[in-house]
């Protein structure tokens, strides 16, 4: 088993469509929530009234990175700020989190676990000084407290005990003190243990657990991955059977698995949270970290490419809290959701639907998996995500030029001062394998580079589009990484609004998408044929997709779900032609608003 390392913002920088998406982000929601959003503005982690929790740790998670990978000045001095105001209010003993002494018992400790760790992507952006001896003390403090049985872990805290794991791993890398292999231990103990709530993933429940919970079990899959080693323990590849077992019972055709918010089960209808995405993409990063395997990278990219453009507006301003793989609208429900236990406004775009977590947790997802284009183990280099970006270390300088996946062309150009390895992971799905020119049936690309050799590599493969079945006799049309979807024309309604002190205001508002085309359709032929018309300033463009297929289908009569005039019925009344065939262009899963991801083929 392989080891990657990750690098850091000063190592890698994103280019082509990949930097475009960063500094869409920038300009929208992640790189203004400090100056919007009062969670995040007058929050107590710097002296204010507002939540002193989970908010402000999660923003940084993401908006530290992003202003790193961009060299953005002014997101960098504005994050050293939070920082600043952050590390004033540590207490002698280590503890850091806005609550009084008297409180600490009764304070839920995730928030502990995720500053530490959001701290630990500080220090490997800003290479700050102070953080290490800073998450020293805030893990010693937090030891010491559990194990004196000071504090208890709970609810949150203890279904999310592995997070702290990113801070521990980081603090016993400088210092393989015993105290760090106890805290582990102890954090493991008090955790809550998935493995016992298997049986309740396979059925539905119409109630909240935190053991079925959609964002729990996405941050959990990492968890073997980055504790087995201060525990001593093997690795078993515990996430891969949980997957199959989430797959099989709550699987969507973009790789997540529905929550909305605890598991929901294989309808199409069913929602999944945009936290998930996020968490989902961040454990499979570690993942691959831990394994190398190609598995959890093609997972990846299916959350990234589809999932989490889907999610979120062309300008970053708004998201949905809960996405559905056959979303008809994105309005309001006048009575009770289709969600198990999300409220009736989660699926509409906007600053905060259904509950903030998100909009504070989404910002990590695009500069994280920017973050884990290239890894490093000894003197060996891997391009992981073969998206455009630039790795320049003392040794090694590395560019990939291309526009996948959109396209499927690459161009490396590799420069090295000392000997290395230079590995290119290949995705299983890519067919006829050219290397400069030459075929190959490789599976994963190798070149030994001598000192000071400079080489340019030119890689091509086709990926060809094909039908997959889905549960409930319907199909997905996928290409590689990319999930195709009938897209949904519709009127956007723009709502402007205050609640409890929160303004509503554009770009930031809510937005509701209104149907005003047809999508009760079935496949009804095998012809799938891929267009290409370029990545615009707006590589998951809403309106201009980079990638289409054009296919042919037929109306079919499927209604609505019972009790809703919003949402199709989760499977169609009959597959019976109404009509003659017509030509239409599927998008990119990604792309389409709303859309029928999962449709009969007739
Ligand atoms: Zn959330």
């Amino acid at each position: 088993m392989n080891r990657w390392n990750f690098y850091t913002t000063n190592e890698i920088k994103p280019a082509g469509w990949l930097k475009r998406q960063l500094e869409i982000q920038a300009a929208g929601l992640s790189g203004n929530l400090d100056k919007i959003w009062p969670d995040v503005r007058d929050s107590a982690w710097i002296g204010g009234s507002k939540e002193g929790w989970e908010r402000v740790p999660y923003w940084l998670d993401g908006f530290i990175p992003l202003a790193y990978l961009l060299e953005d000045k002014d997101m960098i001095a504005r994050a050293k700020k939070y920082i600043d105001a952050i590390l004033s209010y540590q207490k002698p003993d280590g503890w850091i989190c806005p609550c009084s002494d008297e409180e600490r018992k009764t304070y839920d400790t995730w928030a502990v676990q995720i500053i530490a760790k959001t701290l630990t992507v500080y220090y490997q952006c800003s290479g700050d000084e102070r953080i290490p001896d800073v998450v020293y003390s805030i893990l010693k403090n937090y030891r010491d407290m559990l194990k004196n049985g000071d504090i208890v872990l709970y609810d949150w805290g203890k279904a999310r005990w592995f997070e702290t794991f990113i801070a521990i791993n980081f603090v016993y890398a400088r210092c393989k003190e015993d105290w760090l292999v106890d805290l582990a231990k102890i954090l493991k103990e008090q955790g809550l243990d998935y493995n016992e709530a298997v049986p309740l993933w396979k059925r539905p429940l119409n109630r909240w657990r935190f053991d079925t919970h959609i964002v729990n079990i996405a941050m959990m899959l990492k968890s073997e991955a980055v504790s087995c080693d201060i525990l001593k323990e093997e690795y078993t590849d515990t996430a891969d059977k949980l997957h199959a077992i989430l797959e099989e019972y709550n699987g969507t055709p973009v790789g997540l698995f529905t929550g909305d918010e605890c598991l929901s089960g294989l309808s199409p209808i069913q929602g999944t949270e945009l936290c998930s995405v996020a968490e989902q993409m961040y454990s499979y990063e570690h993942l691959f970290a831990c394994t190398g395997e190609n598995k959890w990278a093609e997972r990846l990219e299916m959350l990234a490419f589809n999932a989490l453009p889907a999610t979120i507006s062309d300008d970053m301003w708004t998201h949905q809290y809960d996405q559905m793989s056959n979303q008809i609208a994105c309005v309001a429900f006048p009575g009770k959701a289709i969600f198990r236990t999300n409220g009736s406004e989660s699926h509409l775009f906007g600053l905060e639907p259904n509950f903030g977590c998100c909009t504070a947790n989404f910002n990590q997802a695009w500069p994280k998996f920017a973050l884990s284009a290239f890894m490093h183990s000894g003197d060996t280099v891997i391009n992981v995500l073969p998206v455009p970006s630039e790795l320049k270390t003392k040794n090694e300088h590395i560019t990939v030029e291309t526009n996948y996946p959109f396209e499927n062309s690459f161009k490396y150009n590799v420069e090295v001062n000392e000997a290395i390895t230079f590995k290119i992971r290949v995705p299983s799905f890519a067919e006829n394998l050219t290397v400069n020119g030459e075929a190959t049936d490789a599976k994963e690309l190798s070149f030994d580079l001598i000192a000071g050799e400079k080489l340019e590599i030119n890689v091509a493969f086709d990926v060809k589009p094909t039908f997959v079945d889905r549960p409930h006799e319907l199909k997905t049309v996928r290409c590689g990484s990319l999930v195709f979807s009938v897209p949904v024309k519709y009127e956007t309604k723009m709502h402007e609004y205050e609640k409890d002190g929160v303004e509503r205001k554009f770009p930031y508002c809510d937005y509701e998408l209104i149907p005003v085309s047809d999508w009760n359709y079935a496949y009804s032929t095998d012809e799938l044929e891929i267009r290409r018309s370029g990545v615009t300033d707006v590589p998951f463009s809403s309106k201009n997709p980079p990638v289409t297929i054009k296919t042919g289908v037929k109306k079919i009569n499927w209604g609505f779900e019972d009790g809703y005039d919003t949402v199709c019925a989760k499977v169609p009344e009959s597959t019976q032609a109404l009509g003659s065939e017509e030509e239409i262009l599927l998008y990119p899963y990604g792309c389409a608003k709303l859309r029928m991801t999962e449709i009969p083929k007739i």
